[in-house]
């Protein structure tokens, strides 16, 4: 029988064949895509025709010194999502005969990561594009970042006198600063800022909406939301606003159905219900100016086009289209001038710049070698499995399963009695793997798959080991099971044999990724070339610019990895920005030990060692050197160069 999982050798395989397995056209499309060296590439600005290699590029940094695991972002692709929300918009403005404006902003906790956050403001200027904040450091962020006054500063989340005073002392210095009440016992807090400082705020309400959105952050909506005021919560705001003379203060609404809305039905419902909100606040005689309708813009990891959670079922275009046709149809109606639009879109902003790329460092696979006739006198059971394993056939695949799996339990019920002997046992597992292999070469010349046997693929897949924690490049994979496209960056011209899932450096069994994007909802295996461990194979994750980088966290101590900005020159590209990842000594001091302390422990203990003779004194100074050098390196695996 053939090498495990080689799929039709005798075709040629192609750089077009890869593109079409990890479906690159779909989700990466216009920035990424395989070239005909069989390498992901890159086109940044898709305006013009100037290409980056990312195989070469990763290969370029190594020689700098930049170490696996390693996160790309691309500057100018930042710039192209800006430039494309904004110009979508535009279009859509131009189209319906809009009389207002759309003024963006970009949602800090999306990704707080201050050349990031730099890059959006400069990028953003031309469309006066500004920044939300969810929290008091956010706020802190927003200010500092934003040097243009033409840009909305919002201020969601939580607050307290601090948060709030600041926003209204930052109004001071001409900058559009919206407060956006979230719940009632803001207003008493606006109120007391206001009376103190002397300046009137501008303020916003968050409408809790009926409407939901779909999917993880549904309840981000609806009577239960965590954030909003209910009708009768607004209402109250503006009774109360009237009393003091302060009406006119309230100048925007703001709403928010979840993030990763992938039908554009729950966004049109919201439109409705909102604008129908604006509406009646406009008519209760708030001067309102802005409609704010938060995130939700989804981004297509799998590249599937369809309302399946990895995906939207729109694009940004005719969700622009929407969004300005139902607020100029209800002022239409109304009889209302229009407001100024903004949307809070973070992921279809960010998600698009970043490719973390990491090495395999190992795999372990099972030995699906040809089954050997068990030698005269074995158990049964051994023959059995053998003779299961030879008379498989397309039509008997079923029961051949069974009569394996049955086979192989009662093999360990007999050894765990004492009745067969380790060899033998062993000798059980290989005839198991054999028989697995055989109806994998079936089941791979079939079109639809007896249910039994869909999972075959994952029992036998290999393990690849990689330099990287799925804890801290890609939690979302882990936590909400959140699919990114995942992909070898090089080799593409070569036919993938392996199906393998990925396993990280942490020891948790749920640092892996066993789920993978597919055109029909998630596979379980991602096919993979045969790896050599004498040449470097690397993996990219892509899209992965969105909330990941900050909800990382440390487990097992893998800190923040490097990260680079890379920017197209005026021929090639340069590197911008070299952030380096954490030191261990760096993410030892987050857990609040004190290195130097550490290595005087240790020199403690060595001298001991060395007094009473179990260790010799060039023994003491290598762990010593080992230990500092350990402190000041990479958390993640390095080769010694
Ligand atoms: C998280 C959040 C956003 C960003 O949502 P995306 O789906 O990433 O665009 C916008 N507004 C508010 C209020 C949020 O909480």
């Amino acid at each position: 029988m053939s090498e495990q999982g080689t799929p039709d050798v005798n075709e040629a395989w192609s750089s077009a064949r890869s593109a079409a397995l990890y479906q690159i056209d779909g989700w990466g499309e216009p920035y990424f895509s395989v070239n005909a060296q069989g390498h992901v590439e890159v086109r940044p600005d898709p305006r013009l025709d100037r290409r980056i290699d990312l195989y070469e590029l990763v290969h370029d940094l190594k020689e700098r010194g930049l170490a696996m695991p390693l996160l790309i972002r691309f500057s100018d692709i930042l710039a192209d999502r800006i430039r494309r929300l904004n110009e979508a918009f535009a279009k859509a403005i131009v189209e319906y005969d809009y009389a207002g404006t759309y003024q963006g902003v970009y949602p800090v906790k999306v990704n707080q990561q201050r050349h990031v956050v730099e890059e959006i403001v400069e990028y953003g200027r031309p469309w006066n594009f500004g920044l939300e904040a969810g929290s008091k450091p956010e706020l802190l962020i927003a200010l500092a970042a934003s040097q243009d006054p033409g840009g909305l500063i919002i201020c969601n989340g939580y607050k307290d006198d601090q948060y709030i005073e600041t926003a209204i002392l930052a109004k001071g210095f001409d900058k559009k600063v919206v407060i956006v009440l979230e719940r009632l016992e803001e207003l008493d807090i606006a109120f007391k800022a206001a009376e103190k400082l002397g300046i009137r705020p501008l303020l916003g309400v968050r409408g809790k909406l009926t409407a939901k959105g779909v999917g993880r952050w549904a309840d981000s909506a609806g009577d239960r939301a965590k954030f909003g005021l209910t009708a009768t919560e607004i209402v109250e705001v503006v009774d109360r606003l009237q009393e003091r003379g302060m009406l006119d203060c309230l100048q925007l609404l703001h709403f928010h159905i979840g993030s990763q809305i992938s039908s554009i039905r729950p966004i049109k419902t919201a439109m409705r219900e909102a604008t129908h909100i604006f509406v009646e606040l406009a008519r209760m005689g708030a001067p309102m100016t802005y409609l704010d309708v938060g995130g939700g813009l989804a981004v297509d990891y799998d590249g599937s086009k369809t309302d399946f959670h990895a995906s939207r079922n729109y694009d940004i275009q005719e969700y622009a289209y929407d969004v300005v046709h139902a607020i100029g149809e209800a002022c239409k109606d109304a009889n209302l001038p229009v407001p100024t639009i903004v949307s809070e879109s973070g992921r279809a902003v960010v998600a698009h710049q970043s490719v973390l790329v990491f090495e395999v460092v190992g795999v372990s696979e099972f030995p699906i070698r040809a089954a050997v006739p068990p030698p005269p006198g074995s158990n049964k059971v051994l023959r059995d499995l053998y003779d299961a394993c030879m008379g498989a056939t397309a039509a008997n695949m079923q029961e051949t399963w069974h009569d394996a799996s049955q086979a192989k339990e009662e093999a360990f019920t007999l050894f765990k009695l004492g009745y067969l002997t380790l060899r033998e046992r062993a000798e059980v597992e290989r005839l198991f793997w054999a028989c697995c292999g055989r109806l994998l070469e079936l089941v791979r010349g079939m079109k639809t798959v007896p249910e039994e046997l869909q999972d075959l693929e994952r029992v036998v897949a290999a393990i690849y080991y990689c330099n990287f924690s799925v804890f801290q490049s890609a939690p979302d994979s882990w936590a909400i099971d959140q699919l990114f496209p995942v992909m070898p960056i090089h080799r593409l011209n070569e036919t993938p044999t392996k199906r393998a899932t990925l396993a990280d450096l942490t020891c948790d069994s749920d640092g892996c990724i066993d789920k993978f994007i597919d055109v029909q909802d998630v596979k379980h295996v991602l096919e993979l070339h045969k790896w050599d461990p004498a040449q470097p194979y690397y993996l990219g994750i892509f899209l992965n610019g969105a909330y990941q980088e900050i909800l990382g966290d440390l487990h097992n101590l893998f800190g923040d990895t490097n990260a680079v900005h890379v920017q197209l020159g005026r021929e090639g590209y340069h590197v911008a920005h070299v952030v380096k990842g954490d030191s261990i000594s760096e993410v030892l001091h987050y857990v609040q030990y004190n290195p130097e302390a550490m290595v005087e422990s240790v020199r403690r203990q060595a001298e001991r060692a060395l007094r009473s003779g179990h260790i010799t004194l060039p023994q003491v100074r290598m762990l010593i050197r080992h230990y500092e050098d350990s402190l000041s390196s990479y958390t993640y695996l390095t080769d010694d160069e």
